[in-house]
C-alpha cells in the first residue's frame, strides 16, 4: 500500500476565473468586467 497523496495545489496567486472559458483575472472587477464584454447574458 502506498502513502496517500493529498491534493497538492500549485503555487499560485489567488485570483478570479472565469466559469465560461477559464480566463484569469486578478481581479474580481477585472473578471466582471471580461463577464460584461465576453460573456452578456442579456441581464
Ligand atoms: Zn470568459
Amino acid at each position: 500500500m502506498g502513502k496517500i497523496v493529498g491534493l497538492i495545489f500549485p503555487e499560485k496567486e489567488e485570483g478570479f476565473s472565469c466559469p465560461i472559458c477559464g480566463k484569469e483575472y486578478k481581479s474580481a472587477k477585472g473578471l466582471e468586467n471580461h463577464m460584461e464584454k465576453e460573456h452578456q447574458d442579456g441581464k
